[in-house]
């Protein structure tokens, strides 16, 4: 039986901020425990966020990575960054032995689009009430993958992201818990310096960092160029033949 986290919560001081990756470590010590390997589904939007993630995780469970990212634009970033993030996969399991898999979600934008246009968040800023529903749109997708594949375990590289609240996103994954007949995997990868590995296994791999969340609203508050944003993507892709 896999350790679901929520017994692990419920024992916990409840006037304290959850360390999720103290949590995360609990459940790692039952594995140990009990002598299995799990079987991971964990989300990412692109290839930074997994590089410590991934360090991290494949040493006690095989992973696999899920690519389900309806929210990016355009078109051509959204397939740059799942190449970079499928090449990043390759590269890791060279170089560590892992066997890490890869795996992507249909590319369906206009999901993601209506989405916000219903709920009306369009000028809401990065980090509020878009993200949440972004970040519940998403993980509700690899909760249903990982029950659809038998994963034990679904979970979100994106806990690694100074700029994502991890708090938030493993709220959202433990609600999506309780109609999934899988366990959410707590994280908080920023944790024991996280960040600062995933940025020299950017620089070691070599890993596009993009510079932009990914959706449309982002990028525009930001001030991105996208026509420029969409040159560069076409580009890259083009020289991948
Ligand atoms: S949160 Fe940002 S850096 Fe992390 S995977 Fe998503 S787009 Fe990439
Ligand atoms: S800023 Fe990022 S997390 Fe927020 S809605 Fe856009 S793509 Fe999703």
């Amino acid at each position: 039986m896999m350790e679901n986290s929520l017994n692990i919560i419920e024992k916990m001081n409840p006037n304290q901020k959850i360390n999720y990756d103290r949590v995360f470590q609990k459940v790692r010590e039952s594995w140990r425990k009990e002598e299995v390997r799990p079987k991971i589904l964990l989300h990412s939007c692109c290839a930074p966020c997994s590089t410590y993630s991934l360090e991290y995780l494949a040493e006690s469970a095989d992973v696999t990575i899920y690519f389900a990212n309806s929210n990016i634009h355009p078109s051509s970033e959204y397939t740059r960054r799942k190449i970079v993030q499928e090449q990043f996969v390759q590269a890791f399991n060279e170089r560590t032995g892992h066997q890490v898999q890869f795996i992507a979600a249909e590319y369906e934008p206009n999901v993601f689009l209506q989405m916000v246009r219903q709920k009306h968040l369009e000028n809401e800023p990065e980090g509020g009430k878009r993200c949440s529903a972004c970040f519940e749109l998403r993980l509700d997708l690899v909760a249903e993958k990982a029950v659809e594949l038998g994963f034990d375990y679904f979970g979100s590289a994106l806990t690694l992201s100074p700029k994502k609240n991890s708090q938030l996103i493993n709220e959202i994954g433990l609600d999506i818990q309780k109609i999934y007949s899988v366990n959410y995997l707590p994280s908080d990868f920023k944790k024991n310096n996280g960040y600062k590995r995933s940025i020299e296994m950017c620089r070691e791999y070599d890993v596009y960092r993009q510079c932009y969340c990914g959706c449309i609203y982002a990028a525009k508050e930001q001030g991105v160029d996208l026509k420029e944003q969409n040159r560069a993507a076409i580009n890259f892709i083009r020289n991948q033949k």
